[in-house]
């Protein structure tokens, strides 16, 4: 299938042949080249587009060219999502290609149990999957922290705006290491979303759906 063309492992591709996806979608075919060379990436694309899938196989290969975690090691890979839903979503999507490497993935929202989502996290997980006001308390827990956060992802962007997270999503992005990878995904690309892209991307390549 042109899913070759994306130079994946032979586990990782048995794993989307798996999932009967026959090929790749248009926002897939321009994004997983442009994120597997390290660039940042701003996504116009909406739900269905398989945009999920577009910044979970780079991911999971960033996550692979880590050294592993040692004890008390915060993630490598961060997703924030605007709401339980679809961090739920993509928590499900995570976990079935995530099972190629073995890579651990906690999903962490508001309104659940932060007891829980506490242990979770300090059993270790190389991926979270948040919605920004949750990762935030429990990274004042100290249930995790952010140093080793190398690859982050901000799903829906004018949506997590729209729900009044900006100034959470402007602390995650100004407490992860500059030198990340970061990739801003949105359905529209209004003023407020413009301007973050501009204050938390550096030199971002645009795709359109
Ligand atoms: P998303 O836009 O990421 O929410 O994905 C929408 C749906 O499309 C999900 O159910 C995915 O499992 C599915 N999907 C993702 N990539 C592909 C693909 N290449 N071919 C067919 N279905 C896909």
């Amino acid at each position: 299938s042109s899913f070759g063309h994306f130079g994946f492992d032979e586990a990782l591709l048995k794993s989307v042949r798996k999932s009967e996806y026959s090929q790749p979608t248009p926002i897939q075919a321009q994004a997983v080249p442009v994120a597997l060379s390290g660039r940042d990436i701003i996504g116009i694309a909406k739900t269905g587009s398989g945009k999920t899938a577009a910044f979970l196989w780079p991911l999971l290969i960033h996550i692979m060219d880590q050294p592993e975690l040692a004890p008390g090691d915060g993630p490598i890979g961060l997703i924030l999502a605007p709401t339980r839903e679809l961090a739920q979503q993509i928590h499900v999507e995570a976990k079935k290609f995530g099972k190629v490497y073995n890579i651990n993935v906690v999903c962490a929202y508001g309104g659940g149990s932060k007891w829980e989502q506490s242990k979770a996290l300090e059993a270790g997980a190389e991926l979270v999957v948040a919605t920004p006001g949750r990762i935030i308390d429990l990274v004042k827990m100290k249930a995790t922290n952010l140093t080793r956060v190398t690859f982050l992802v901000l799903d829906e962007a004018d949506r997590m705006f729209d729900m009044g997270f900006e100034p959470q999503v402007r602390s995650i992005c100004d407490h992860v290491r500059p030198d990340r990878q970061t990739l801003l995904f949105s359905a529209t690309f209004k003023r407020k979303v413009e301007r973050l892209a501009r204050d938390a991307l550096t030199d971002p390549i645009r795709i359109v759906q």
